[in-house]
């Protein structure tokens, strides 16, 4: 080769220097499959400074490809080879260097029809990308729509049709390197996580053609199917066909024996024991299922090229413990490459990626999975479908407790208002139930039951699908696919919590909660909100009366009926969880919620009460917090109303004595919500503490308990230096920290997020991803502030944060010991958990 030209184009051959940074993925890769010495026809790699100089408009010397010119029928192709396959790239130019006289001998060769079919797609495709002629010139087809073409361009361009292949090549490579620049392709590489300035190299390969006598044809090979990721042979054999060039006698086959026709398998079974033998090569030494491009040119194979098989996420887990357990991979690579968000898709139903979509409006995609049902706007609709065993969809504007038990009936809910941590998210995460939340182009007429989104307009009864995952609302019933909770999944997490350092725990209130975080291997409670064990409409009237008793005696009636039922729900946790950490959070129910909201709810309350509706509504007057949020939430009302803590106190303890009794010794962690100042836990912790001492005397029977504390609002993470003093754990809630440090309602936050992020106000939603700069200083603050004050304390975060890949990163870096979140977020936080150790 000439040496002007080394350090411009280098024959890819298996001691060339090529690498993956200035030649690109498909060149690196190509140097592989020749070293595997598979048919691979000469490939010359133009690196990315080439590219770049030519997109430029710089002359490049391309001599030392004419002898490509000069191989077997004369022709190139040409093809992108960005650093990451996954940037694109222009499209592949086919048949470089056809001209009036290879076309001649072409026609010898392979007939004439198929040579005009060649020369055809070349002049089209030259027209109009490099000389950028009108498209509709060159749509003629038959008999002479070659000549036609020819003589287009001659007229168009006042010259022939060039016959330079050197010339054409030259143009060619502009033409692509220039696509690369321009900003659409910047735009769309960008969209796929590429930086805009991502070089992008070339390759320059021999054609074989894939048309004229005896067995031709062009095909795709893969070893799995991509959806599912079992081994499965797919792809097809399009005989007589190349690229845009369809031959004579052109016939698609299957590859394997199939009963609906024939199959390469069957008419060349040599070819095809070959294609299976390079498919084995090719994973062992690329370490990945590949898709294998190959040509068939009178029987004689070539390998064109190959790409990692595209797949689903159920696939990639698949195809990821495959490689590890043929020992091809190690266990901790097949962790790595498994995306922690793609494990999302194998847990819930699934809208089938192949099947149609048609969008009606979009929101937060606040839970995911998908579920198809008929519209219903009330809870009361809801039950009443779901006892006609008719799928449901709840849509409310926001939903509230009174609405947990349509929830429940329902298979997924829309709500107009709300953002990832309001009331519907969090429950219908809770339950694993689709959801898309803040769907604020939609609106509700409660009046006519119906629901206009944008120009559509529904009525109660009609049929969709939430997509809880994307965070689309899609017309009627659409193609689902099934979780795919199997071994493979069950593999890929056993390994992950070998490498993990942090545990994940779950936050669970109820049985039902619990048993699915057990499923998914959390290892304990994280966070027990006891006052959704009230939300329950059979709980919620004790829970009403508490809220509203005027005097100690009356609230100790309504506490004395609620104690048994907290009893009960501790000792089915604790049942379930048999001997894992259960961390029960003391009551923290902004008031409001609990409230009834009309006066329909009201003259409900003032009959179970007993009182009269004056009374019922003034005492809700007096209740109603201009902030509730910011009122009497959390320690605030355990400092105010000490029987509540006290009595949560008893029935965990008593809870404690009777389940180990029953099996392995229980130690109950009680969390205090919402604290400020130490004085609080100070409190808190003599009340606690006393009850104890009443149980074991009491139950003749000692036991040992954890204090924590949440740390929600900043003055606490300030001060856990002295709160630590007080307690054994403290465990961040980050979505009332985020909420506390921007001075931003968490319910009401999804009304301008979409505008806030989309403007670069927030990089992310700071109630989704932890906002590392701001509260992650907070928690780092507060760790370090309690760990030197107490070494031994256990950190932890147990908002929803704890759930999402990136903020786990932070709290394993910030050495934390365990983060809690959603059930079905657990096998997420595990495998996030790992990466952040490897
Ligand atoms: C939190 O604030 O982060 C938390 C876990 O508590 P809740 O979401 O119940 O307010
Ligand atoms: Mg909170």
């Amino acid at each position: 080769m000439d040496m002007r030209n080394a350090n411009l184009l280098t024959q890819i051959a298996p001691s060339a220097k090529i690498d993956r940074a200035t030649h690109g993925w498909r060149a690196k890769c190509l140097q592989r499959l020749i070293r595997m010495e598979l048919p691979v026809p000469v490939s010359f790699a133009l690196p990315s400074a080439t590219v770049q100089a030519i997109a430029m408009g710089q002359d490049i010397d391309l001599h030392a490809l004419n002898e490509l010119f000069s191989m077997g029928d004369g022709l190139v192709s040409v093809r992108p080879s960005a650093m990451n396959p996954e940037w694109g790239g222009p499209g592949t130019v086919l048949n470089v260097g056809i001209n009036d006289a290879s076309h001649a001998r072409l026609s010898e060769r392979i007939g004439r029809e198929n040579a005009d079919a060649i020369y055809l797609s070349f002049v089209q495709g030259y027209a109009i990308h490099i000389a950028r002629l009108d498209p509709d010139m060159f749509a003629q087809e038959g008999k002479d729509a070659l000549a036609s073409a020819l003589r287009i361009y001659r007229d168009e361009m006042d010259e022939p049709f060039p016959q330079n292949p050197e010339r054409q090549l030259a143009g060619v490579l502009r033409s692509m390197a220039r696509a690369w620049e321009g900003p659409t392709a910047r735009l769309l590489r960008q969209a796929k996580g590429a930086p805009a300035e991502a070089p992008l190299g070339l390759v320059v390969q021999q054609m074989r053609l894939a048309l004229g006598p005896g067995l031709c044809g062009s095909g795709t090979i893969q070893f799995i199917d991509p959806v599912t990721g079992q081994s499965r042979v797919t792809g097809r054999f399009r005989g007589q066909r190349h690229g845009e060039a369809v031959g004579v006698g052109a016939e698609t086959l299957f590859l394997t024996r199939d009963e609906r026709g024939s199959s390469l398998e069957d008419v060349a079974p040599e070819i095809f024991a070959d294609l299976v033998r390079f498919g084995v090569a090719a994973r062992e030494r690329l370490r990945e299922e590949m898709q294998i491009e190959f040509m068939v040119t009178d029987g004689d194979i070539s390998i064109i090229d190959a790409v990692k098989v595209q797949r689903s996420s159920r696939a990639g887990v698949r195809v990821a413990v495959a490689l590890a357990r043929d020992g091809i991979i190690s266990p901790e690579e097949a962790v790595m490459r498994v995306e922690p968000r793609a494990l999302i898709d194998l847990l819930h139903h699934q809208v089938d990626p192949r099947g149609k979509r048609d969008v009606i409006t979009s929101g937060i995609n606040a839970s995911p999975g998908a579920a198809t049902g008929k519209i219903v706007f009330s809870a009361a609709a809801a039950q009443a479908s779901a006892a006609r065993g008719e799928a449901c969809i709840l849509v409310r504007r926001e939903t509230l407790p009174d609405d947990i038990r349509g929830m429940h009936a329902s298979v997924g809910v829309l709500t107009e208002r709300g953002g990832m941590s309001s009331h519907a998210a969090v429950i219908a995460r809770g339950l694993g139930l689709p959801c898309i939340v803040g769907a604020s182009d939609i609106s509700i007429d409660l009046r006519s039951r119906s629901l206009l989104a944008g120009k559509r307009s529904l009525r109660e009864g009609d049929e969709i699908t939430i997509d809880g995952t994307a965070g689309q609302v899609l017309a009627g019933a659409a193609d689902m696919l099934e979780p795919a909770l199997d071994d493979a999944f069950n593999q890929l997490l056993e390994w992950a919590d070998e490498i993990s350092r942090m545990d994940v725990r779950a936050n669970a209130d109820t049985p039902e909660e619990a048993r699915t975080a057990r499923n998914f291997n959390a290892r304990g409670i994280g966070l027990c909100r006891t006052e959704h064990m009230f939300f329950d409409t059979d709980r919620l009237p004790a829970m009403r009366e508490m809220i509203f008793a005027n005097s100690p005696e009356d609230r100790k009636l309504a506490l004395d009926r609620i104690l048994p039922m907290q009893r009960r729900d501790f000792i089915d946790l604790f049942e379930i969880m048999a001997g894992l950490p259960v961390t029960i959070r003391l009551f923290d129910p902004p008031l409001h919620e609990f409230l009834p909201h009309d006066r329909a709810g009201l003259r409900e309350l003032a009959e179970s009460l007993d009182l009269p509706l004056s009374d019922v509504t003034r005492r809700v007057d007096a209740l109603t917090e201009f902030n509730p949020m910011l009122g009497m939430r959390g320690v605030r009302l355990g400092i105010a109303v000490p029987e509540i803590y006290e009595m949560q106190a008893r029935a965990i303890f008593e809870a404690t004595v009777e389940s180990s009794r029953k099996g392995k010794p229980v130690v109950p962690e009680i969390m205090i919500p919402l604290v400020s100042a130490m004085r609080e836990v100070e409190l808190v912790q003599n009340r606690i503490g006393a009850v104890a001492e009443a149980v074991r005397n009491d139950r003749r029977m000692n036991f040992t308990y954890r204090l924590g504390v949440m740390v929600e609002t900043p003055r606490a993470a300030l001060r856990s230096g002295d709160i630590a003093t007080h307690c054994a754990f403290l465990s961040f809630g980050t979505n009332d920290l985020t909420q506390m440090t921007y001075g931003l309602s968490r319910d009401d936050a999804g009304r301008f997020m979409g505008t806030y992020v989309q403007q670069g106000v927030y990089a992310e939603d700071p109630f989704h991803i932890l906002d590392q700069e701001g509260v992650g200083e907070l928690l780092l603050i507060g760790a370090e502030r309690a760990r030197s004050q107490r070494p031994e304390i256990t950190i932890a975060v147990c908002g929803e944060h704890g759930g999402n890949p990136e903020s786990i990163a932070f709290c394993h870096q910030a050495g934390f010991d365990y983060i809690s979140c959603s059930p079905f977020r657990v096998p997420i936080a595990r495998l996030a958990a790992a990466q952040a150790s490897i």
